[in-house]
């Protein structure tokens, strides 16, 4: 088979028009877009009649497996502007050792480290950037903690679009650093994410730039929203009992909200949905004060912090949005603090080779307590997202030397341990 026949065979599309999605007022489609007229997020519609009538899903079993396999579902109408780095399809890579030791069934982790850029905000922005390119935008801007912004990067760079992206001084070094590499012109803001946002939309007028960041556009969202019917596929068009996802602006929880909706329309899900469960961090939880408050918005958060920077967003657009998929799903909202990441990081790596980001690694620190605390049941299958690749983010250092010149006391090679247990690096806290 022609590993590159989705980005290049004719394929159909089934856009109808954009909806608000506080007050389902329609706008047009096939025109640049930002937020609706009430100023919330816009959401695609499709005609589902239409695209149920022309794929099968035994059509779609046999394309190449990546992210344009799902064009049928997607907006871009001409194949010369999908920008394309190689989305594939993401693994669920099984966790048994660590299963065993927190009384979990089975731990399947959606491994999205695997995406061009190193996480999943690939998904967002090879859709976003593939729009702009339809539409003719020559220059982007975005807020971002870090892997947005190198998403935008590449994927600006390779469709030759301008781009300009805004980092809070504390983002992960590598972060800035691959951003500006792929060629934004990279700025660090001595503020947080929301901070940052404001100098995009600020200076919209004066740089003539379209405005990518979370929500604020309809189409991150559609990219996001394949892990959803990814997920389904994987899973032989079931879903799971319980998602667990890293929670910052959403984009992820409400585009595979909307993926299970659109599933069931055309008749390849039944009405099961999983209970969505948003993570945050202790220090950054608006989503779970809302949520335990029975807010419908959630509140800026003051002072926002946490190492797992992906989910260190102290206000979100779109937060109505999350709120109402946790709730009509069953689900909840759950904060893990920084030691319980750092925890559930280690012990992922150490015990099931997988090196996870922090955000996913609190993904697992979640389910960890969720199942303590009867929150969600061990004969719950549950999916976590590992959302970025941990080679991304600092990781504490390994110092033990040898001198290769003297006689080496092979004894001692295991006394001390492996470098990386508590105890033998003071830079790790206590498990
Ligand atoms: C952006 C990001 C998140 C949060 O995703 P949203 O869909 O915006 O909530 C989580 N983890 C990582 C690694 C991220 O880069």
């Amino acid at each position: 088979m022609n590993p590159s026949i989705n980005l290049t065979e004719k394929r159909p599309t089934f856009v109808t028009h954009l909806e608000c999605s506080a007050t389902g007022e329609r706008h047009p489609a096939d025109q640049v877009a930002g937020l609706s007229e009430a100023g919330m997020p816009l959401l695609v519609r499709y005609d589902l009649e239409a695209l149920a009538a022309s794929l099968s899903r035994e059509t779609l079993d046999s394309r190449p497996q990546d992210l344009w396999r799902y064009r049928e579902f997607l907006p871009v109408r001409n194949n010369e502007n999908i920008v394309s780095l190689g989305e594939q399809m993401t693994p669920l890579v099984r966790l048994d050792r660590t299963a065993a030791q927190i009384g979990a069934t089975e731990i399947l982790v959606k491994d999205e480290g695997r995406l061009p850029t190193g996480s999943f905000k690939a998904r967002g922005l090879a859709l976003a950037v593939s729009m702009a390119k339809e539409f003719g935008i020559t220059r982007i801007a975005m807020p971002t903690n870090g892997n947005a912004g190198a998403a935008l990067a590449a994927y600006g760079s390779r469709a030759g679009i301008e781009t300009f992206v805004f980092c809070p001084d504390d983002t992960p070094e590598v972060n800035v650093r691959e951003i500006a590499m792929q060629g934004a012109n990279t700025f660090r803001v001595n503020g947080l994410i929301n901070d940052c946002g404001r100098i995009v939309a600020e200076g919209k007028e004066a740089m003539g730039w379209f405005d990518v960041s979370t929500l604020k556009e309809p189409y991150r969202i559609e990219g996001k929203k394949t892990m959803g019917l990814e997920l389904a596929e994987q899973l032989e068009w079931n879903v799971p009992d319980v998602i667990l996802y890293p929670t910052g602006g959403g984009t992820g929880l409400i585009g595979m909200w909307k993926a299970f909706a659109e599933l069931e329309a055309i008749g390849w899900l039944g009405s099961k949905r999983p209970r969505m469960v948003a993570v945050q961090a202790t220090g950054c939880a608006p989503i779970v004060k809302a949520w335990e408050d029975g807010a419908e918005h959630a509140e800026l958060w003051e002072n926002a912090h946490t190492i797992a920077a992906g989910i260190r967003v102290p206000i979100a657009i779109g937060d109505f949005l999350i709120l109402e998929a946790i709730r009509e799903s069953g689900g909840f909202a759950i904060a893990v603090d920084d030691p319980a990441i750092t925890s559930a990081q280690i012990r992922a790596a150490r015990d099931d080779g997988l090196l996870m980001s922090p955000e996913g690694a609190a993904t697992l620190a979640a389910y960890q307590q969720a199942l303590r605390s009867g929150l969600v049941d061990q004969s719950e299958r549950a999916v976590l997202f590992n959302c970025g690749n941990g080679l991304k983010y600092p990781m504490p250092p390994a110092n033990r030397h040898l001198d290769h010149t003297g006689p080496i006391d092979y004894g001692r090679l295991i006394v001390d341990g492996p470098s990386h247990l508590p105890g033998n690096n003071p830079n790790m806290g206590s498990r």
